[in-house]
């Protein structure tokens, strides 16, 4: 039941006047359309966002199309969004709705909560968003805007502090036009009650925010304790290059990062490297060469990586049950990449990547 009208009324007011109407996901507003939109959307701004949506909705227009495809061509235009596992379950989501649904979208809520990578608030903004059913939603966005108008302290990550805000939710959520509503509340998080100087003299709840009356938009949401330093994993990877500038990728397992991603073969030292090369590698280098190291940021930890070219004729025979392929950035197969080792197998032909400082170890 709504016990904040004023606020779900504010927020329609200003959502027709000053919200977002026309991103290529509100368009043809299908459950399914929606359920991509939301999974893309989760960690990533809506400008990186569109491209992607765009190409992705091209190639697989209906969840049938998505079910009966390749994982490599879900993945390979995925590449560059990162959190590849949403890109995992949204392809094993599509299956279960093709051999489980006969193809359609689920109806329930129970159903649609049951697929992969689908939470509470993802199941009810694809309900609320498609069909106009009333079920909160408890997104990023939503949870700062909550706490900051209400006020609700403590950590959003505390059972405790997360059940008072889908409780709030709930309460705030309006009987009728719940898709404008939902669409409204996600929109004022993202553009206006920004996480870092909200534009509070632009709000449209500002005459009863808690949080810009007390001046401590700066402390709601509380913060999580912070956890001490990054860590940082050194790593190498071997450039196995044939003298037509392919070079040998392998599959990865289906766990863990950039799971079903290809990648250049891993290794943790450079002997280790030149031992693989040795094995599996026909007429390759004795020692391969240091490239200019890589860094990318996961959300935990810090990945360096040390790129070490070696030139060969090819593999020297099938060494183990890992999928392998030569790749050329001249005629590149439609697999998915991870965004460093896409740009560093694209500026594998400029000479800055050989001034490497990295010594060998
Ligand atoms: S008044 Fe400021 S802090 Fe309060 S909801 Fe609006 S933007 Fe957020």
């Amino acid at each position: 039941m709504t016990r904040y009208p004023q606020l779900a009324a504010a927020l329609l007011v200003w959502h027709e006047q000053q919200g977002r109407h026309d991103l290529p996901w509100q368009l043809d507003r299908t459950p399914y359309r929606v359920w991509v939109s939301e999974i893309m959307l989760q960690q990533t701004q809506v400008s990186t966002v569109i491209p992607y949506y765009q190409r992705f909705m091209a190639r697989f227009p209906t969840v049938t199309a998505l079910a009966d495809a390749p994982s490599d061509d879900v993945l390979h235009l995925w590449t560059g969004l990162g959190y590849y596992a949403r890109a995992r379950n949204l392809h094993r989501a599509a299956g279960r709705i093709r051999d489980e649904f006969n193809g359609e979208f689920p109806k329930t809520f129970e159903q649609v909560a049951s697929l992969p990578g689908i939470g509470r608030s993802t199941a009810g903004a694809i309900l609320a968003l498609s069909r106009g059913e009333r079920f909160p939603i408890l997104d990023g966005n939503v949870k700062r805007v909550l706490a900051r108008y209400f006020g609700v302290e403590g950590s959003t990550a505390e059972k405790s502090v997360s059940d008072r805000l889908w409780h709030l939710s709930d309460a705030c959520t309006p009987e009728e036009t719940v898709d404008v509503y939902t669409q409204a509340i996600m929109d004022l998080g993202a553009t206006v009650c920004t996480r870092h100087k909200p534009l509070c003299t632009y709000c449209p709840l500002s005459e009863e925010c808690f949080a810009r009356a007390t001046g401590r938009q700066g402390e709601l949401p509380t913060p999580r304790a912070a956890k001490g330093a990054r860590r940082s994993r050194e790593i190498f990877m071997l450039v196995a290059m044939r003298d037509d500038g392919s070079v040998l990728l392998e599959r990865r397992p289906e766990t863990g990062i950039w799971g079903g991603l290809w990648c250049l073969p891993e290794f943790e030292t450079v002997s280790a490297a030149s031992i693989y090369a040795g094995h599996t590698l026909q007429a390759a280098e004795a020692q391969p060469k240091p490239l200019s190291i890589v860094e990318h940021a996961f959300t935990h930890f810090d990945l360096v990586i040390t790129p070490l070219l070696t030139k060969c004729e090819g593999q020297a025979g099938i060494m183990d049950t890992i999928p392998t392929l030569w790749y050329n950035t001249r005629d590149p197969a439609r697999i998915g990449l991870p965004a460093p080792i896409k740009t560093l197998l694209e500026n594998l032909s400029s000479p800055t990547l050989f001034d490497s400082s990295a010594p060998p170890s």
